[in-house]
């Protein structure tokens, strides 16, 4: 191929993004399915229909990079961590290159949304960035220099599932995380967990426009979750110590995070200041699927 296109997929619980950029890292196109419940040949089948497509209205032929809900163990080669259960056990990255003809990459979907942030986004420029999703779960990723960071186990910046740091007597011990522990960082940090705690099903939003209308109950969940936010980070910041975080998922959206978070991290960070900055994302909700796309590098 000596195309420039490089197509992305950001293979989310119900719904499948592909995007094409072009040189520049400029998008050309992109479209947008529903992602097939509970069948694997099913969602191989979509993904091959949005690649075929893409190509067809572009008249060219791409590069494919995937962001998944998980991860390829590096043990075994099939997939783990997916809360797409019908993923999990799977050769993915093989059977899509099969079905497609062509080498895939796959990455887990937070790895591609700060991958996409550090190329060209909130922490572009940045040596290192930490970017974390505050969604349905809570993940994150790591790139060092412009690169993901991979080890062997590809866990790399999965700070979700370790305990909420500093605990307090009311937050032990937690409420019971999917992974069988309990008091877990998503269990607190997720759209679901930032629910439970304000005591009852409202998303983030809504507790913020409450909050910002004099609610009391509404602000103290906001003010509890961006203790535990800071708390969380400022482990984070004592091993990586990173020059930007940024935060992506539907938390993100949060605009007073930015300002209250770096002012209670300091306590808990092992500095007598912390210049590492707390940033909003700059391609939003385009992110995973961007850092998809870069999963392969522009090619002349
Ligand atoms: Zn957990």
């Amino acid at each position: 191929m000596t195309t420039t296109l490089r197509i992305g997929i950001d293979l989310g619980g119900t719904k499948t993004e592909a995007i094409a950029l072009g040189e520049g890292g400029t998008e050309r196109a992109r479209r947008r399915v529903a992602t097939p419940q509970g069948s694997y040949d099913g969602t191989i089948r979509t993904i091959r229909e949005l690649v075929t497509a893409l190509e067809s209205d572009l008249a060219a032929s791409a590069s494919v990079g995937i962001g998944i809900p998980g991860t390829i163990s590096p043990q075994t080669g099939l997939i783990k961590n997916a809360n797409s259960t019908w993923l999990i056990g799977k050769p993915f990255d093989r059977d899509l290159a099969a079905a497609l003809g062509r080498p895939v990459r796959l990455a887990n979907d937070a790895d591609c949304f700060v991958l996409s942030e550090a190329s060209d986004g909130a922490g572009a420029g940045a040596a290192t960035v930490f970017g974390v999703i505050l969604g349905t779960g809570v993940g994150g990723g790591i790139v060092v220099g412009g690169r993901l960071l991979a080890g062997p186990n590809a866990i790399a910046g999965e700070w979700g599932h370790n305990p909420l740091p500093w605990p307090k007597d009311a937050e032990r011990p937690g409420a019971r995380c999917y992974c069988g522990k309990n008091g877990c960082i998503e269990t607190f940090l997720s759209g679901p967990g930032l629910a439970r705690d304000h005591g009852g099903t409202l998303s983030g939003a809504d507790i913020a426009a409450l909050a910002a209308a004099g609610d009391a109950d509404a602000l103290a969940a906001l003010e509890r979750y961006e203790d535990r936010l800071a708390r969380a980070l400022a482990t984070v910041i004592n091993i990586i110590d990173p020059e930007v975080v940024v935060l992506g998922g539907g938390l993100s959206k949060l605009t007073r995070l930015y300002d209250t978070v770096p002012r209670l991290w300091g306590r808990h960070v092992f500095s007598d200041a912390v210049a590492t900055r707390l940033a909003p994302p700059v391609h939003g909700d385009s992110s995973g699927v961007r850092g998809a796309a870069w999963l392969w590098p522009a090619r002349a």
